[in-house]
C-alpha cells in the first residue's frame, strides 16, 4: 500500500535491504527540490530573507527531531551519519578517559558503536571490555552485570541489533549503568524506523541515528546528548559557527548543540530528514508495525519451510531483520542467483565481524523490511532462494 509513496517501486524491485538504507518517499525528494529552488542559503550567517528562511527551516528541522524522540532541540546535534554521532562522543572521552576506566559494549555492536570505543580506550589507556550474547540473540544479561564495574565510564549498546533483530532491554541496562556512575551511548540507528523511541522513557545520555535509515536523506545524522552530557563533552572538530569568539591567544566555544557543528552543516538534509519523520508521523508507528509485522511473520514461516537455513539467534525474537545461512552454500553464492533475480539483500559481515565471530560464521545473509515492503515481496524473494539453493545442490 505504500509503496505508491516512492517512485522507485515503479521498477519491479524487491527491495530487502532497508537495514542499510532505506528508500526515500517522494514528499521527502519534493521537500529537498523545493527547498533548494526557493529557500537555500547558508545559515546562521547572513541576514538577507533567504539565509533568514534558510535558518529558520534548518533550526524547525532540529525542532522536528527532538520532538521525534521526546527531547529538547538543545540537546540535539546534527551530524553526518550515526557513525560520525557516535564518533563525536568517543573523541572526546579519548581525551577524558584513564588507565583503570573501563568501556563495555556488546560483542554484538555494528563497528561503529565498537570500534570508535576500542580507539578511545587504546588512546586513553583505559580497558574496553565486551558482553556476550546468548545462542537466541539476546542479550546475556548475567555477563553484562559480571563486566559491569565500578570502573565502567561507558555502557555502548544499540537498541536493535543491524544482525540478531533482537529488540533489546535497554531501559534495564541504563538503570544498572547509571548505578555505578557510568554514562550510556545508546545507538538506536535500526531501532528509530521501527518503534517510537523516546529519550525521556529510555534515559540514556547519549543517543546516534543516521537520517538515510529512516526514510531521509543521506549524509545526515543525529546525536542526542542530555544537556548535562552534552556540555562535558570536548569540541569534536574546529571551525565557523562553533565559536564564541577567536583571538590570537584563545579560542572560546559557542554553547552546545552549536559548539558540535563546526562549518556549514548539512542544512537541505536537515530539512529533508524532518519532512521524513514528519511522513513517518502520518502514518504511525502502530500502522508501521502492524504491517511489517505481518510481512515478517510470512518471511520467517518462509524460511523455517526450507531445509538447512541457519538463522544467527533464535528467529521467533526478531524484529525487522533476520540473518541466516543455508549449510553447505556461501551466502556470497546464493547473493549472486538472488541479485540476478533482482532481489535486494545484503551479504557480509553486517559491519558486525566480533558477532559473527561469536556465531563461529564469516559471514551471513540478512534480509530486512522498510514499510514499503509487501508479502509480495516475500513471495518473490522465497521463491529467488529456493531456486538459488536448487542451483547450488
Ligand atoms: N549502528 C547500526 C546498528 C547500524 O546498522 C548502522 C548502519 N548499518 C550504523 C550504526 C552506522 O550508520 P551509518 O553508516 O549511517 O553512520
Amino acid at each position: 500500500m505504500l509503496k505508491k509513496d516512492f517512485k522507485i517501486f515503479e521498477k519491479d524491485y524487491v527491495y530487502l535491504d532497508s537495514a542499510a538504507s532505506a528508500q526515500k518517499p517522494q514528499k521527502v525528494l519534493d521537500k529537498l527540490l523545493s527547498f533548494y529552488q526557493s529557500d537555500y542559503a547558508n545559515v546562521h550567517r547572513g541576514s538577507c530573507e533567504l539565509a533568514l528562511k534558510a535558518t529558520k527551516l534548518y533550526e524547525e528541522a532540529r525542532q522536528t527531531v527532538a520532538d521525534f524522540i521526546r527531547a529538547d532541540s538543545k540537546e540535539i546535534v546534527f551530524t553526518k551519519g550515526a557513525t560520525e554521532a557516535i564518533n563525536l562522543v568517543a573523541a572526546s572521552y579519548a581525551q577524558t578517559l584513564k588507565k583503570g576506566d573501563e568501556v563495555l559494549v556488546c560483542i554484538a555492536e555494528h563497528h561503529a558503536n565498537f570500534v570508535p570505543w576500542q580507539q578511545a580506550c587504546i588512546l586513553s589507556g583505559a580497558t574496553f571490555k565486551t558482553f556476550n550474547v546468548l545462542d537466541d540473540g539476546r542479550w546475556d544479561l548475567n555477563d553484562f552485570e559480571k563486566q559491569l564495574t565500578k570502573r565502567t565510564k561507558v555502557v555502548a549498546v544499540a537498541q536493535l541489533s543491524n544482525v540478531l533483530g533482537v529488540v533489546n532491554p535497554v531501559e534495564k541496562v541504563v538503570k544498572l549503568a547509571h548505578k555505578v556512575g557510568a554514562k550510556v551511548m545508546l545507538d538506536v540507528a535500526q531501532s528509530i524506523a521501527h518503534m517510537s523511541v523516546d529519550v525521556k522513557t529510555l534515559d540514556c545520555d547519549y543517543m546516534a541515528f543516521s537520517g538515510h535509515k529512516i526514510y531521509g536523506p543521506n549524509g545526515i545524522g543525529v546525536l542526542y546528548g542530555k544537556c548535562k552530557a552534552l556540555n562535558e563533552l570536548k569540541p569534536y572538530q574546529f571551525g565557523g559557527d562553533m565559536v564564541d569568539t577567536v583571538r590570537v591567544e584563545k579560542t572560546t566555544f559557542a554553547d552546545v548543540p552549536a559548539r558540535f557543528e563546526a562549518g556549514t552543516p548539512p542544512i537541505a538534509n536537515a530539512v529533508g530528514l524532518a519532512e521524513a519523520l514528519k511522513y513517518v508521523n502520518k502514518i504511525g508507528f502502530a500502522k508501521i508495525q502492524k504491517e511489517e509485522n505481518g510481512v515478517f511473520a510470512t518471511l520467517i514461516k518462509g524460511l523455517k519451510q526450507i531445509k538447512n537455513v541457519e538463522f544467527l539467534g533464535n528467529p521467533d525474537l526478531k524484529t525487522g531483520l533476520v540473518a541466516f545461512n543455508v549449510k553447505g552454500i556461501h551466502a556470497d553464492d546464493l547473493n549472486l542467483i538472488l541479485a540476478k533475480e533482482n532481489v535486494c539483500v545484503r551479504v557480509g559481515h553486517h559491519c558486525a565481524m566480533p558477532l559473527h565471530a561469536r556465531f563461529g560464521v564469516k559471514a551471513s545473509l540478512r534480509v530486512s523490511l522498510g514499510l514499503y515492503n509487501d508479502s509480495k515481496d516475500i513471495e518473490k524473494f522465497l521463491k529467488a532462494l529456493k531456486k538459488a539453493i536448487g542451483f547450488f545442490k
